[in-house]
C-alpha cells in the first residue's frame, strides 16, 4: 500500500501500540494527546499472553519483559478467612500452552516503553496538548479541529481517545458514557511496608460480597499495586478518576482479613485514587470513511479478565497488519473492522459475565479447575497471526 499519513487521536496505551504497528507498516503516523505531558496513572495493569504475544510483535517485548513480573501462581482467597479458594497457574505451563505468559506491570511503565518505541521510530511523532473537538472528512482526506482552534490535515484517523472518545460520538452519535454500578481504588504500598506474610504468593486476588481486591508487585517489586472494588448506586463526585480518602477505603473492607486491612492501612494517602467504571454499548461498526475507533473508544469493558488494555494491544497489532497487507485504505479499515468487532464483543460481554463470581455472596463456592480467562479461550488468540 502506498504510504500514508494517519492521525491517532489519544496517546495511551492503545494509540501509542496502534502508532507503532502502523509505523512498523510503512505508514508516517503523529499522534495527538490532551494532556499536557504523556504519562498513565499510577497502578498496576495485567497483560495475559495474548497481549505478551501483540507486544512481542511490535518490537517491545524485551523492553516490556524488563519492567513487567511474570507470576508464577496467583491465588483466590476468601475475604474474611484467608482460605484458598483456587490456586492459578500463570507461568511455565502458559508459554507451553501459548507461546507467552501471563504479566503484571506498572502502567506508566508500559506506557513508556511504548512511547519510547513510538519516538525512537520519529521523534516528532507524540504531540501533546492537543485535545480534538471536531473532525471532517471527504474524498481526498480528514481533517481534525483541536481545542486550540488549529486544523491538521491526514489521510486517515483513528481514534484510540478512550471511553469518553469524542472521535466516537464524532462518528456514530453522542450516546452518554454510562455509570456501571462499579466503582475502582487503586493504590501503590512500597513493598518495605507490606507484612511479609501478606505476600505468600506475591500476586493474590481476594473476593467477597459486592467486593473484591487485586494486588500483586509492580516497578520490579519496589511496590505492591492493589485495585479494589465495590458496588454503589450512584457516582455523585465531579469527575471519573479523583483521590480517595482511605477512610472510605477503611469502612468498605472493615470486616476483610488483615492482609487487606494492613495493606489498605500502609498505602500512602498522596497515591489513593478511585475510577467509576464506565460503558457505551458495544459498536457494530467500527470505520466511518477514513476514521476508525480503537480500544476502548471501540469497546469499553469491565476489567474482571483484565483484557482492556490487552484487547486494544490486539487491535493495534491487527490494524497495523491490515495496513501492511492491503492495497488500499479502504482495504486495510475494512479488514481491521472485520477482524476485530466479533473478538471485542466476546470479551466485552465475558467480562461482564464476571461480576457475581468474583462479588461473591459466597466466595466458598467459588472454585475453577481452569481458570475462567484460560477456560473462555482468551489466550488462544495470537494477533500476529490471527486471520486479517
Ligand atoms: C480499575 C481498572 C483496572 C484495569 N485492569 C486492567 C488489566 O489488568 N488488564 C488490562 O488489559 N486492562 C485493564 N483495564 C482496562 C484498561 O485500563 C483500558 O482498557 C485501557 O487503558 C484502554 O486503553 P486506551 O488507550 O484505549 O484508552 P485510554 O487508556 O483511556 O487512553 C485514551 C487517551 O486518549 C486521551 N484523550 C481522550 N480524549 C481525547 C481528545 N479529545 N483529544 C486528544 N486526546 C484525548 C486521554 O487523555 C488518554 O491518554 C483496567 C481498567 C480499570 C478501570
Amino acid at each position: 500500500m502506498r504510504a500514508t499519513d494517519v492521525l491517532v487521536i489519544g496517546a495511551g496505551i492503545g494509540g501509542l501500540a496502534a502508532t507503532i504497528a502502523m509505523q512498523r507498516a510503512g505508514v508516517r503516523v503523529r499522534v495527538f494527546e490532551q494532556a499536557s505531558e504523556l504519562g498513565e496513572v499510577g497502578a498496576g495493569i495485567s497483560i495475559s499472553p495474548n497481549g505478551a504475544l501483540g507486544l512481542k510483535s511490535l518490537g517491545v517485548f524485551d523492553e516490556f519483559r524488563h519492567v513487567a513480573y511474570a507470576p508464577d501462581y496467583q491465588v483466590v482467597r476468601h475475604y474474611r478467612t484467608g482460605r484458598v479458594l483456587a490456586t492459578v497457574t500463570r507461568g511455565d505451563r502458559l508459554e507451553e500452552a501459548y507461546g507467552e505468559r501471563y504479566y503484571v506491570v506498572h502502567r506508566a511503565d508500559l506506557h513508556k516503553v511504548l512511547a519510547d518505541a513510538v519516538r525512537a521510530h520519529d521523534p516528532d511523532a507524540i504531540v501533546t496538548g492537543r485535545r480534538c473537538v471536531d473532525l471532517e472528512q471527504d474524498a481526498s482526506g480528514v481533517a481534525v479541529r483541536f481545542d486550540d482552534g488549529r486544523w491538521e490535515r491526514g489521510d486517515a484517523l483513528i481514534g484510540a481517545d478512550g471511553v469518553r472518545s469524542r472521535v466516537r460520538s464524532i462518528l456514530f452519535g453522542a450516546e452518554e458514557v454510562r455509570f456501571t454500578g462499579y466503582i475502582a481504588w487503586r493504590g501503590l504500598v512500597p513493598m518495605a511496608d507490606v507484612p511479609l506474610d501478606a505476600l505468600d504468593p506475591p500476586s493474590q486476588v481476594w473476593i467477597g460480597p459486592g467486593h473484591m481486591i487485586n494486588r500483586y508487585p509492580v516497578s520490579g517489586g519496589k511496590s505492591l499495586n492493589f485495585v479494589a472494588f465495590a458496588e454503589r448506586a450512584g457516582w455523585e463526585e465531579e469527575g471519573w478518576n479523583i483521590p480517595a480518602s482511605k477512610a472510605e477505603l477503611r469502612a468498605e473492607f472493615a470486616d476483610w482479613h488483615p492482609h487487606v486491612t494492613r495493606i489498605i492501612e500502609a498505602a500512602p494517602q498522596d497515591k489513593l485514587f478511585k475510577w467509576a467504571l464506565c460503558a457505551r454499548s458495544p459498536l457494530m461498526r467500527w470505520v466511518r470513511g477514513r476514521a476508525a475507533v480503537l480500544g476502548d473508544a471501540a469497546h469499553p469493558l469491565l476489567p474482571y479478565l483484565g483484557q482492556g488494555a490487552v484487547m486494544a494491544i490486539e487491535d493495534a497489532v491487527v490494524l497495523g497488519r491490515a495496513f501492511a497487507e492491503s492495497e488500499d485504505l479502504a482495504q486495510a479499515l475494512a479488514r481491521y473492522e472485520a477482524a476485530r468487532v466479533g473478538r471485542a464483543r466476546l470479551v466485552v460481554e465475558r467480562s461482564s459475565l464476571q461480576v457475581p463470581r468474583f462479588h461473591a455472596d459466597d466466595p466458598d463456592a467459588f472454585h475453577h479447575d481452569v481458570p475462567v480467562d484460560e477456560a473462555l479461550g482468551l489466550f488462544k488468540y495470537d494477533p500476529a497471526h490471527a486471520p486479517v
